[in-house]
């Protein structure tokens, strides 16, 4: 191996290696899932992590303002010149004292990492900057993804954005957010929306990505991983390096956590931190099976591998007693998650738990997120809900220093907030109350008030 990056199986018994110009993500040994691995010897690594300030002083050139591409020594896979950016990245970790109260923490142990501050309006553009400079690499001109919304909404801006690629979206029918489709749509991406849910998409993507050529971005592509490791390197950043005692993250295609494991892994390995936070990471309750994997059956990360017949066994159980996901978190309801074995190897890296979340739960979290600020979409909240139960059951101490990862802006999913907050029952049952969701108690309601002027008044000043 000649190059200084290049695509490794995560599986020790196989360690096949894959020249970097691939565009096929499964092993050609094993089929197991592929990293995209470094010869950090001849690579040069930042000394300090306090070295990679020094990008900020570069701002007006595209690649140090990226959120992402700033980190570049620690994800060298690309040349400068090749590298594709938006300005995706700049995002902020800001203190939340009155989440930290509802979540049961100290006051000043909570921060939140607004990753819905991205340009397509989610974390997925961490990813889809490294998955689309890859492409960018080996030539390809059309790209596609199946999508819960926010990776097609992504992957939509970049093709349109750039002009480099068409992009192609499968969506799941009625399982997408209108946020999510209205950017897909009016960033001029083929919008295939195909009878059947986002694991039906995902397996056709594949299928048709394999047949007709077209570059794959789904987070099966380890190079999405690669940028996704940035969020983390951010966390950091905004922290004075200071490791945090937790990452709480929600848990869908389990590329985020994959790809949080990856990047403390290699500062470890390289030398730049000399501990590591813990990862909680939680499912929705409608889809459960990295809790369920993780809990119940206790699949683990072992001899660098993991028990793949346990959990085809499990899969094949699932499909049998035909169990969906169902959450209104759509951007996590997914029962088939992609990188399920890269997560428990991160679990293995990082410690810590798996858990879930109800969509009242859910629900109620986000509404307190809007409440301190910012706001997220229902999938990002499952981390505030989750922490909530950790704390109560004593997981979490209350004087840990926490960071929730809130994945995915707050107008992604106007639909499910109006009916939370609005004083529309019909709306509340068709969209909260089929999901289990029977009360609102931290809705801001609209008050009514008739065109009169001492009645508006009356309205502001709370007088009866
Ligand atoms: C994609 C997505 C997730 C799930 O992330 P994974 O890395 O697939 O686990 C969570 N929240 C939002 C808003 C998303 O768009
Ligand atoms: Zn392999």
């Amino acid at each position: 191996m000649t190059e200084t990056a290049f695509l490794r199986c995560i599986a020790d018994f196989c360690g096949a290696t894959v020249d970097v110009s691939t565009t096929e993500f499964r092993c050609p040994r094993c089929n197991g899932l592929l990293d995209v691995a470094y010869d950090w010897d001849r690579l040069t690594p930042p000394k300090s992590l306090k070295d990679l300030e020094a990008g900020w002083t570069r701002r007006m050139d595209p690649i140090d303002f990226s959120g992402v591409w700033r980190f570049r020594s620690l994800l060298p896979f690309a040349p400068s010149g090749q590298i594709v950016t938006l300005g995706e990245g700049q995002t902020l970790l800001q203190r939340a004292d009155a989440v930290a109260s509802f979540a049961g923490l100290d006051s000043g142990r909570l921060f939140l990492q607004y990753e819905g501050m991205n340009p397509s309006g989610s974390f997925k553009d961490n990813g889809m900057t490294a998955a689309f400079t890859h492409a960018n690499m080996v030539g390809a001109n059309r790209a596609a993804c199946a999508s819960t919304g926010n990776t097609s909404a992504s992957l939509a801006m970049y093709c349109s954005a750039t002009g480099l690629m068409k992009g192609i979206v499968f969506i799941g029918s009625g399982k997408i957010s209108y946020g999510k489709l209205a950017q897909a749509l009016d960033f001029g991406a083929l919008t295939i929306q195909i009878d059947g849910d986002f694991d039906d998409a995902m397996s056709r993507v594949q299928q048709i990505a394999g047949r007709l050529g077209i570059y794959l971005v789904n987070s099966v592509n380890p190079f999405r991983l690669e940028g996704q490791k940035t969020i983390m390197f951010r966390v950091l950043e905004s922290s004075g390096w200071e490791v945090p005692d937790w990452i709480v993250v929600p848990g869908g295609n389990l590329g985020n956590v994959s790809a949080f494991g990856k990047a403390f892994a290699e500062l470890k390995a390289l030398g730049l931190i000399s501990r590591v936070p813990q990862f909680a990471v939680i499912n929705a309750a409608g889809a459960d099976t990295f809790d369920r994997v993780f809990n119940k059956l206790r699949l683990r990360w072992k001899d660098g591998d993991f028990d793949r017949v346990a959990y085809q066994s499990y899969i094949e159980t699932m499909d049998r007693e035909g169990r969906r996901a169902d959450t209104l978190a759509s951007a996590i309801e997914i029962n088939r998650p992609v990188n399920l074995p890269k997560a428990l190897r991160a679990m293995s890296v990082c410690g810590g738990v798996v858990g879930t979340a109800n969509d009242q739960e859910i629900m109620d979290a986000k509404a307190r997120v809007g409440a301190g600020g910012f706001g997220c979409e229902p999938a990002s909240a499952a981390s505030v809900a989750g922490l909530k139960k950790l704390r109560k059951e004593g997981v979490i101490a209350r004087g840990d220093r926490v960071v929730c990862i809130l994945t995915g802006h707050q107008l992604k999913d106007p639909a499910a907030t109006v009916a939370y907050h609005g004083s529309d029952n019909r709306q509340f049952q068709s969209i909260l109350g089929q999901r289990g969701v029977t009360a609102a108690p931290f809705a801001n309601r609209p008050v009514p008030v008739v065109n009169d002027l001492d009645a508006i008044i009356r309205a502001i000043e709370g007088v009866p």
